[in-house]
């Protein structure tokens, strides 16, 4: 097991933008990190950097507190898995698993012990003698693990592993890679595109754009307090709504006023915003969780919001409800915030389901302002109370 640690790491290709951009953390002895971000962020560089298949231009990797640039990749102690698996087609399983192992000087013996120990885990027995075009998917992907694992690395690196799998297996796979992490407490770094996968996967997840980190934290403080609202876009299946707003003093209230809708800023909100009063007169963001939003029944309630339906999606015991405020354009592209995302006010909402919630309807709605999140113009949040 290893600590890694990357610092100002940077890595540009033929003099163009920036791979990966002065990133740096640290991953704790036997931590599951998570690395998410879109295609082309950056997500793969970083795994080869830490295997030692490409060099930083600046900046270094250090494993257990020391820098390791100049180290070839066995050197490092670190197994990847890669997106295709990389298996040998005219080797048994036995054979793909002890490739590694040939190279360090075992006997006969330990060689055989330490692939009956992985295939064990990793239920690989009864396949042993197979070649891998006789295998599933997701049998193909366990070979794939089990040969990064039986060299016992100090670090394991998965490049999107589940991608060529479907969905059922991907979700199985998941929680056995999870389960097999901790049982061995290998250090784990985990690269995909799928949010989902980062959130159910990682003791931490780091969220990458254009190489730059933009949050590194649980899943549940990502989820909870996004640094800035790519974050808050991209986590959350659907992600947090987003509405630029207007602060605005009435007589001593204030108020949030976004198209269609003024939100009064009650007790709770200033609570947990003491400072918001410097953002007079300033836009801001404003982002919604789906699941901030409550149908309203009532007679009372100050601050409900008539939206218009445009469409629903029954998902079993809940529904989600596409929607805008009624009297606002459904999406104003004019209304460009500085994070260079249109503000516009379609909504997401996530309601338990309820079939006399239909398309080209009106529908009143109230806002758990305990859930609301705010965000400056440029997209990073404002600072909350403790
Ligand atoms: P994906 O999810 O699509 O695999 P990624 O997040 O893993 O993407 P990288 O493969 O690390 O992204 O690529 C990051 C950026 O670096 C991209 O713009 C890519 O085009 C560029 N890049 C990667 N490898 C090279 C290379 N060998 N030469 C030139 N540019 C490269």
């Amino acid at each position: 097991m290893a600590r890694v640690e990357l610092r100002g790491l940077t890595r540009h290709f033929d003099g163009g933008k920036a791979a990966l951009d002065d990133l740096s953390f640290r991953i704790d002895d036997g931590e599951f990190v998570v690395v998410v971000g879109p295609s082309g962020c950056g997500k793969s560089t970083l795994l080869r950097l830490i295997a030692g298949l490409e060099r930083p231009t600046q900046g270094h990797v250090l494993i257990d507190d020391t820098i390791v640039d100049d180290w070839a990749p066995q050197q490092r102690n670190v197994a990847m898995v890669f997106q295709n698996y990389a298996l040998y087609p005219h080797m048994s399983v036995r054979q793909n698993m002890e490739f590694p192992l040939r190279m360090m000087r075992l006997t006969r013996a330990g060689i055989g012990s330490r692939i009956d120990r992985i295939a064990g885990l990793l239920d690989l027995l009864p396949l042993l003698d197979r070649k891998p075009k006789q295998l599933s998917g997701g049998q193909r992907q366990r070979v794939a693990m089990g040969r990064a694992l039986v060299r016992n690395p100090a670090v394991l690196l998965l490049d999107e592993p589940l991608s060529n799998l479907d969905a059922q297996l991907r979700a199985n796979i998941r929680t056995e890679i999870a389960a097999l992490q901790r049982e061995l407490g290998i250090t784990t770094i985990h690269v995909t595109h799928d949010q989902q996968e980062a959130m159910s996967m990682g003791d931490r997840v780091a969220v990458l754009r254009d190489g730059k980190l933009q949050q590194l934290a649980t899943p549940l403080e990502l989820y909870d307090a996004p640094a800035n609202t790519f974050v808050a876009r991209f986590l959350g299946n659907p992600g947090m709504n987003i509405s630029t707003a207007t602060l605005r003093n009435d007589g001593g209230q204030l108020y949030l006023d976004m198209p269609a809708w003024n939100l009064y800023v009650g007790a709770e909100l200033l609570e947990a915003y003491p400072r918001l009063q410097q953002y007079l007169h300033q836009r801001l963001q404003i982002g919604i969780r789906p699941e901030g939003f409550a149908a309203h029944t009532g007679q009372q309630a100050a601050d409900r919001i008539a939206v218009h339906i445009e469409a629903t999606e029954m998902l079993g015991h809940e529904m989600l409800v596409y929607c805008h405020p009624a009297g606002s354009a459904r999406s104003s592209a004019s209304a460009k915030t500085r994070d260079g995302n249109a503000g516009g006010t379609q909504w997401i909402v996530r309601l338990p389901a309820d079939d006399t919630i239909r398309g080209n309807a009106t529908l009143e709605l109230v806002v758990d302002t305990g859930r609301l999140r705010l965000f400056r113009d440029d997209g990073t949040a404002l600072v909350r109370a403790a």
